[in-house]
């Protein structure tokens, strides 16, 4: 507890940057209810923090390893130790995390491509893939994609309950299921995220109907939200973006792919050439920020999660319908707010902005995102571009008006956006407190 001289110095601050004494206060009431809650994200965290640092530790990770290389890169230290770092600390064979994946599609793409061959069968359990894997897939025709080159695809939706649909899966898979794709966080969807328990129990129903098939996981968002991984519950493969959690804020680029020595090798041949795989690409001196970034990555992704569940309580307690809801368990660390009209929307991201330490005076407005089928606001003033691991929010403008946002990087300055978000909202008239 803060005693009462600290609360107020605390209040004038909030006050000098624009919370109002009663946004302020709401603030505290609902704060002092999530203790417990904040008390076991911190134990995750803990765990997730020793996690790294004994990876780190069994591969004697060095300050050689914070060199730079240029050109070909061969026999880069740095980053091959931070491979094996990142296989240790997933439990996997083998990784490639490297700043020539440019996002986190990028590395999908490149799993995906890298381990599917023509006449193969891509298999999606989970329903539709997120938005950009549609055309890497060939969902929508695109130049390029794995259906140009022969691979098929088939889906199998959740149950209107969230549940697998078992038996259609059993269905679908055949001679020619290759691969499995699974994606953890729900995206923009409204479904469920999945909790690393499901991913095992989905991955084992796959198995025992063909034990050979790939199982990948598109873990983005969910870096160490849980102790466990996919990949500690039967995942081939785990891919991820290193501007979201596992980059811990300071990666300035880059992607990750971990899994069996295999499937990371042919990830590998086709992210670089055949033949060279894993033993070019020079890592340009973004070595330090990937180590030190996948060091902060547990307590930076603890303080996004505490935002996102002060958030669904703020929100949840003025009436609105909020997803996940106040009081279920995380497993990623996107929260969706439904507020029924645009100018709640707007006034909700121009909150995010104002309290950016970059970009802070910028008025965010919505615009034709290409893209997108209706405008979109986004709000975002970090340090590295895009980045939603930073505290960043954004909103189509279309019913149900929901605003997704994610990410910030200390506790301190989610809890500092949210509360601008609060005091946006009331200043033009669309809460009361
Ligand atoms: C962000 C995200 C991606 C794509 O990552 P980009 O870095 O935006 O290309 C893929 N899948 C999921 C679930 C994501 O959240």
């Amino acid at each position: 507890m803060k005693t009462g001289d600290n609360m107020d110095e605390n209040k004038g601050m909030y006050q000098a940057l624009g919370i109002d004494g009663d946004v302020y206060e709401f603030g505290e009431t609902i704060c002092k209810t999530l203790k417990e809650r904040f008390d076991k994200i911190d134990e995750t965290a803990e765990y997730n923090q020793l996690k790294v640092i004994r990876a780190m530790q069994e591969n004697r990770v060095s300050e050689a390893c914070l060199y730079s290389s240029s050109g070909y890169g061969y026999n880069d230290l740095g980053r091959d130790t931070l491979e094996a770092v990142y296989a240790s600390a997933f439990h996997t064979e083998d990784a490639l995390v490297r700043p020539q994946i440019a996002c986190g599609t990028h590395a999908l793409a490149v799993a995906l491509a890298g381990n599917l061959r023509p006449n193969d069968e891509l298999l999606s359990p989970v329903g539709k893939p997120y938005d950009t894997l549609e055309e890497v897939i060939g969902i929508r025709p695109s130049n390029g994609s794995l259906a140009e080159y022969g691979v098929s695809y088939r889906q199998v939706d959740l149950k209107p309950d969230g549940s697998f649909d078992f038996e259609n899966i059993e269905k679908a898979i055949n001679h020619r299921t290759r691969l499995v794709t699974i994606q953890r966080s729900k995206g923009y969807q409204t479904r469920p995220t999945l909790s690393v328990d499901r991913i095992g129990e989905l991955i084992s129903f796959v198995k025992k109907i063909k034990p050979d098939v790939i199982c990948m996981v598109d873990n983005c968002y969910g870096e160490f939200v849980e102790r466990r991984e996919p990949t500690d519950v039967g995942a081939d493969l785990m891919v991820g973006s290193l501007i979201k959690n596992p980059g811990g804020g300071l990666a300035p680029i880059g992607g990750y792919i971990a899994g069996k020595e295999e499937y990371v090798r042919n990830a590998a041949y086709r992210l670089t050439s055949p033949g060279l795989g894993k033993e070019v690409g020079a890592t340009l001196g973004v070595n330090q920020s990937f180590y030190q970034g996948f060091f902060l990555a547990p307590t930076v992704v603890a303080g996004a999660l505490k935002g996102a569940i002060f958030a669904a309580n703020i929100y949840e307690k003025l009436g609105f319908s909020v997803i996940p809801n106040g009081t279920e368990s995380r497993h990623d660390i996107i929260q969706a707010v439904e507020f029924g009209n645009p100018e709640s929307v707007i006034a909700f991201c121009k909150g995010i902005q104002a309290a950016a330490p970059v970009d802070s005076y910028v008025d965010p407005e919505p615009w034709a995102m290409p893209g997108y089928d209706s405008d979109v606001i986004m709000a975002a003033g970090a340090f590295v571009q895009g980045s939603s691991i930073e505290l960043s929010a954004d909103g189509p403008i279309k019913p149900p008006y929901a605003v997704y946002f994610q990410g910030g990087l200390t506790w301190e300055h989610a809890k500092l956006g949210i509360l601008m978000s609060l005091q946006k909202l009331k200043e033009r008239g669309l809460v009361t407190l």
